[in-house]
């Protein structure tokens, strides 16, 4: 018998589906909403014992009854909204709904508004949405906590997609260019590998440890430069960051071009800290200690995840690694052999090809 049942939206998205694998493994009775069944994640987590899918669309007319039947027994929720459809009225239809059901933990993934830090700062309209929605959670008073994730490792992508590109050199190293400055600290997360134990760990605590509190789940914090000194490490070629803008080679939506606009602006040339007056990663690596760092995502997983989106530079010879690679780990993390190959398997990695929708034309996963 499961000991906990546990709702989850976009269940198929990185952050949830790392929880659900981490809630299922420990026995825990998963409801989880998903738009389709089909597409790789939705596939493996129907494989997992105890998850039980509650399948329609959140964006359309099925809200409500979805979100009754989404939370029907259930008294702890891990809440991450996207901005496909209106943000900010579907997450205030499942905290409604958790607030029905008598929901006793409700953890929503947050992210801050820029503009109430009274600096001059302008919001990041896809932040503050998820801002809008805490303050509402806050005000409906469930008992909650606010996880703000940092950037995901796997926004890397040699793919020209913006922001986060790596993008092949014909020497066969990488170079990330974005606006950034190349001295300030960015928070960084493997969503996939650790969102998931990190949140476990929250719910077996409780709400009368967490309640009210924001976690920022973020396991380093590297500015671009070191950064891509460990990505460097991590997969055995040259990377080198270049401060500069946003490189947009895809027709993307208008709102998401708003979005990175104002980070350009806000997080670049402004300078705001990535997330204002939160404290990581020490916090973080406090709840969870196994996490994985982006060395070891770029050793381990990226070459994987590229192969998956049909790139093939792993099979050729890299360029030779830096030989003057700075040392910035402090002894934190174990140094890693660099420019060993990496063995290709094509199973086990979820890009946005796997989503049903992701070989649609207009289909866009955005990266921050
Ligand atoms: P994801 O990006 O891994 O997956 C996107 C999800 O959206 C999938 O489940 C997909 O099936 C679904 N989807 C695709 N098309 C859709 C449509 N038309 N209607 C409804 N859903 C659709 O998801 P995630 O990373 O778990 O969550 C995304 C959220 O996380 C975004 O709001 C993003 O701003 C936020 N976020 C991202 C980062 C990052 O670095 N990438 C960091 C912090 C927060």
């Amino acid at each position: 018998m499961p000991t906990k049942t546990v709702a989850t939206i976009n269940s198929t998205g990185r952050q949830a589906a790392s929880f659900i694998r981490a809630a299922s493994a420990v026995g825990w009775h998963v409801k989880a909403q998903i738009r389709s069944n089909e597409g790789l994640v939705a596939e493996e987590l129907a494989d997992l014992p105890n998850v039980e899918f509650i399948e329609g669309d959140l964006t359309g007319p099925d809200k409500k009854r979805l979100l009754k039947e989404l939370f029907t027994n259930v008294k702890i929720a891990f809440i991450n909204t996207t901005h496909w459809g209106d943000e900010v009225a579907i997450g205030k239809a499942c905290a409604d709904a958790a607030k029905k059901a008598g929901v006793a933990h409700f953890i929503y993934s947050s992210m801050p508004d820029h503009s109430t830090f009274g600096r001059g700062w302008r919001a990041l309209p896809m932040w503050s949405a998820k801002f809008a929605i805490e303050n509402y959670v806050r005000q409906l008073g469930i008992p909650a906590t606010f996880v703000y994730t940092g950037i995901y490792n796997n926004n890397f992508s040699s793919l020209p997609y913006p922001l986060f590109q790596m993008e092949l050199q014909e020497d066969g190293g990488f170079v990330w260019q974005a606006p950034f400055h190349p001295d300030d600290p960015l928070p960084w997360l493997d969503a996939e590998h650790d969102v998931g134990p990190a949140l476990l760990q929250i719910f077996q605590m409780g709400p009368n440890h967490w309640k009210g509190q924001r976690v920022t789940l973020a396991f380093e914090k590297l500015t671009p430069i070191q950064c891509c000194a460990r990505f460097a490490r991590g997969v055995g070629r040259p990377v080198n960051y270049v401060h500069g803008p946003i490189k947009i080679q895809l027709p993307i939506p208008s709102g998401y071009q708003e979005q990175l606009d104002i980070l350009a602006e806000t997080l670049g040339a402004k300078r705001a800290p990535y997330f204002p007056e939160l404290e990581y990663p020490r916090e973080g690596r406090s709840i969870w200690e196994g996490y994985r760092g982006i060395e070891e995502y770029a050793r381990e997983v990226f070459p994987i995840e590229e192969a998956a989106n049909g790139l093939r530079w792993m099979d050729e010879p890299g360029a030779s690694t830096p030989s003057e690679v700075v040392d910035d780990t402090n002894g934190s993390r174990p140094m890693t052999p660099s420019g060993i190959p990496t063995p290709v398997r094509f199973s086990g990695a979820y890009t946005p090809r796997s989503h049903p929708e992701g070989l649609d034309r207009d289909f866009f996963v955005g990266s921050t």
